[in-house]
């Protein structure tokens, strides 16, 4: 039987890994975090693309326990003027929206199914290297230990090392000049039909909220922010800054943002945003990328994790139907390049209209409705409407054509 190391135990990795096992591969993956994910006041909304992709392998109903349904986005101006809705995808035949989940929440799922498939998940390994042995890969970790397989798969997110080891003139992450800021709110009366996302574009900054089914407001700021801030540089500024930052950017607007914040208890967390358009080698002998390693597209996209869970699906029909790993690598990438890169660039043009400045925020206010409902209506197709067919076998010229 062949075997894979699979290198990240985020979203791609444990999906990829339970992928390859139904392709007939043994996989064990390599997680450098000691324990689970605690990522405060991280969430995000899995569409139901993603949603289908994960019943393809039979998980659906992992998430059922862990999110809430948001089918819906609604936008605003700072004026409280409604500019349009759209849909995070039509529903599935069962009637299944797109849901939000807290991203700890959503690793640990995916990683306990993975677990309760037989598949072994080590924290604490760290991957620095690897290199090629007859047949198969080396992998080399942080703690000194190594281990061997077949295949290697790089599901270690935008900041991937495997990418590097692939290509050590690799593109890396772009910066996009917004910052992300996010929270929990305790119950309390705000704007909004339960489950459905506001979508405020302010003023100064872009706010996002959905209130929970317990009534708890999950939001998100994007504060613009010009330079690519220096590590560290946004938490040594501390939560206080950030909260009066916050409070004056949406001082001048009709939302309940300022209400939102302040009402958030604890510390904030202040993320810089990065995207990564197009890496030239996704694969090179046995390594693969797949997920963010491979594209990472903005969170305005709100589509980076359905991404990495389409991958994860479609490299384990390609590994099935192709012993040869380069021949499953190239079918791999020619049935995901084009599709992934569209979603990237779509993701960063969401985010620069998250920063117009004063004239062009009058043409936003003007264009969005339009740009809304065109939009909303081809996402509904190739976009949210995209389905994986597990038995469909994978051939030689998989996914040649498209584009
Ligand atoms: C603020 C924010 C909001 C977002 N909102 C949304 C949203 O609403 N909807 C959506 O679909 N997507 C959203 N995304 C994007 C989404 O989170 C990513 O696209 C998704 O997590 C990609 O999954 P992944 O498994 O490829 O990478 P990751 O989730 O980043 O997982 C990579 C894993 O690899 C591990 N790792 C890294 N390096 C190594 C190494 N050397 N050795 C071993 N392990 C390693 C990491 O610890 C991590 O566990 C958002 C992202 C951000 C930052």
């Amino acid at each position: 039987m062949r075997t894979a190391l699979v290198i990240g135990a985020g979203i791609a990795g444990p999906v990829a890994a339970i992928a390859l096992q139904r392709a007939g591969i043994t996989p064990t993956v390599y997680e450098a975090r000691e324990g689970t994910a605690d990522e405060r006041g991280a969430f995000l909304t899995l569409q139901v693309n993603g949603i289908d992709a994960l019943r393809t392998l039979g998980i659906g109903r992992v998430i059922e326990a862990i999110g809430f349904a948001t089918p819906s986005m609604r936008f605003r101006s700072g004026t409280g003027k409604v500019l349009g809705e759209v849909s995070t995808g039509a529903a599935l035949a069962d009637g299944t929206v797109g849901v939000t989940l807290k991203r700890s929440d959503l690793y640990r799922a995916l990683g306990d199914e993975a677990r309760r498939r037989g598949v072994t998940i080590e924290h604490g390994r760290r991957l620095v290297d690897v290199r090629p042995v007859p047949g198969g890969v080396r992998a080399e970790f942080a703690d000194g230990t190594t281990a061997a397989a077949d295949l290697l798969v790089g599901a270690d997110g935008i900041r991937s090392r495997v990418r590097q080891v692939i290509d050590p003139e690799a593109a890396s992450a772009r910066y996009v000049p917004v910052l992300n800021i996010g929270g929990f709110a305790p119950p309390m009366d705000v704007d909004g039909v339960r489950g459905g996302y506001e979508m405020v574009f302010g003023k100064r900054a872009f706010f996002g909220y959905a209130v929970a089914p317990d009534g708890t407001v999950w939001w998100f700021a994007n504060p613009p922010h010009r330079s690519e801030p220096a590590p560290g540089e946004l938490s040594a500024l501390g939560t206080a800054h950030w909260r009066a930052r916050l409070d004056e950017l949406f001082a001048g607007d009709r939302t309940p943002a300022r209400a939102i914040i302040d009402a958030t208890p604890g510390e904030l967390e202040v993320r810089a945003t990065y995207d990564l358009p197009s890496v030239r080698r996704w694969h090179r002998d046995r390594m693969v990328l797949i997920g963010d390693a491979a594209h990472a597209t903005s969170p305005s996209s709100g589509q980076g994790a359905s991404m990495a869970i389409e991958d994860a699906v479609e490299l384990g029909r390609c590994l099935r139907d192709m012993p040869d790993p380069d021949a499953a690598f190239a079918a791999f990438e020619r049935l995901r390049r084009s599709r992934v890169e569209q979603v990237v660039a779509d993701g960063a043009r969401s985010s620069n209209v998250k920063t117009a400045g004063p004239v062009a925020r009058v043409l936003r206010d003007a264009l969005l409705p339009i740009f809304l409902r065109r939009h909303g209506d081809r996402a509904a197709t190739w976009l949210h409407g995209h389905h994986i067919d597990w038995d469909a076998p994978v051939t030689v010229n998989a996914g040649a054509g498209i584009g």
